[in-house]
């Protein structure tokens, strides 16, 4: 990200949300992104896959702006994974095979899939509504790893999991970052998640990238006074 700023205007209001974000990412690392609710980590996600776009800066991915990809390439190459996944009415299999039926791919053995999120064959042609919480967070996430993208931007996709559901989907990401070296954005607000997952960390406050250091010296000898703040109230 390069000087990347973006505002929002609500009622004539407007707020600046990011504010010169300057931040690399190397190939194969997983950054967590930490900060305060309403800093604005979501909408740098969002900048990463052009569901929005800066208002100044650019955003590079594999050294090309942007808004220079063509989406179909891009949506295939960025994939994202939100708390709260969205579903088209249907089953389990229509959820699963959107993305693919999207860009018109066919997809082999599509339980291989439900499989990788640790989710039983059998679950294929369940109604979506008829999944639980955490089966319709694994199915979101199943559905991202379809098209098989190299960089995954992940947006609190453990916080509505219980303890060891949040435990086997760390592992589950790490495995496919080992075997893939997937590049990781990943979002989220436990710390010692951020810790345990993270080869780099940033964090964000007021829009601002205020630290971003490999994760361990993140949390042992943080630079900015803000990133000590923000680690000793344990937010
Ligand atoms: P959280 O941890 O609560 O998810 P966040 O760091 O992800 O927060 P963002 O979702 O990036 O925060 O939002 C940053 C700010 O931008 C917030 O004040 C939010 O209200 C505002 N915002 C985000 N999207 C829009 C939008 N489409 N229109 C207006 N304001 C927006
Ligand atoms: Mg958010």
């Amino acid at each position: 990200l390069r000087g990347v700023s973006k505002s929002f205007s609500t009622n004539g209001k407007v707020e600046r949300v990011l504010n010169h974000i300057n931040g690399t990412i190397e190939n194969g690392s997983i950054v967590t992104i930490l900060g305060p609710s309403g800093s604005g980590k979501s909408t740098i996600l969002s900048m990463c896959n052009l569901l929005l776009t800066p208002d100044e800066g650019d955003v590079f991915i594999y050294g090309k702006e942007v808004r220079n990809w063509n989406i179909p390439e891009l949506r295939q190459t960025v994939g994202i994974a939100f708390q709260a996944a969205p579903m088209i009415p249907g089953t389990v299999l229509d959820n699963l095979l959107l993305p693919a039926s999207i860009h018109q791919m066919n997809i082999d053995h599509p339980e291989q899939f439900l499989e990788k999120v640790s989710l039983p064959e059998s679950l294929l042609h369940k109604n979506v509504q008829d999944l639980s919480g955490g089966q319709r967070q694994r199915l979101g996430l199943a559905r991202t790893l379809v098209n098989r993208p190299s960089i995954l931007l992940l947006d609190e996709i453990t916080s509505a999991l219980d303890p060891s559901s949040v435990r086997e989907i760390e592992h589950l990401i790490l495995n496919l970052h080992k075997e893939e070296n997937t590049t990781i954005l990943w979002v989220t607000h436990d710390l010692d998640q951020a810790r345990r997952v993270g080869t780099h960390s940033w964090l964000i406050v007021n829009g601002e990238l205020v630290e971003h250091s490999p994760t361990e010296s993140f949390f042992t000898t943080p630079k900015d006074d803000r990133t000590k703040q923000f680690l000793a109230k344990g937010m």
